[in-house]
């Protein structure tokens, strides 16, 4: 089966345990659970994580001038708040790090990308991030969502670090 991306998404740039447990990961979702997904991102540029950085701790304006730079599409005043609470993010790739070591999905509900924490698809009692998470941990993902000690970031898996 064909896992399903984004417009500009691709695991090309992604560790090979990564699209090993992404297969896995989407076959579970949309056949066992029920839930539709899509991946919205693998691999960034340390520059993109930078400006995503900046979005909603410097003023929109700004942050557009600096996405218009990178080629990046221009944000809305909906999109003006934070988005990530770390540059040290696992989906960088560089020279040192050729590889993204961490995905982002969404729930699609109705054909469209929802980021609600409490979106439920498939009408049972556990909204859907929280299944996900528990199903990508349950086959070796480290699920944001599952985060204590930092802000839990609801659409984000990566694999656990090693040693
Ligand atoms: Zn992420």
């Amino acid at each position: 089966m064909d896992i399903k991306c984004a417009n500009g998404v691709t695991f090309d740039r992604a560790d090979p345990q990564l699209i090993k447990l992404a297969r896995v990961f989407y076959d579970k979702a949309v056949n066992e659970l029920k839930i539709p997904i899509i991946f919205t991102s693998v691999d960034r540029l340390l520059t993109t994580q930078i400006v995503l950085f900046c979005q909603g701790r410097m003023a929109l304006a700004d942050v557009n001038k600096i996405r218009k730079r990178l080629g990046l599409y221009l944000l809305d005043s909906s999109d003006d708040n934070e988005v990530t609470w770390t540059l040290d993010s696992r989906h960088v790739v560089d020279n040192n790090k050729p590889f993204s070591t961490a995905f982002d999905i969404a729930v699609l509900k109705n054909g469209s990308a929802n980021w609600n924490d409490k979106v439920n698809v498939n009408g049972n009692d556990v909204p859907d991030y929280i299944e996900l998470a528990k199903m990508g941990q349950s086959i070796g993902l480290e699920p944001g969502a599952l985060w204590t000690n930092v802000k839990p970031d609801m659409p984000h898996f990566q694999l656990p670090k090693i040693g």
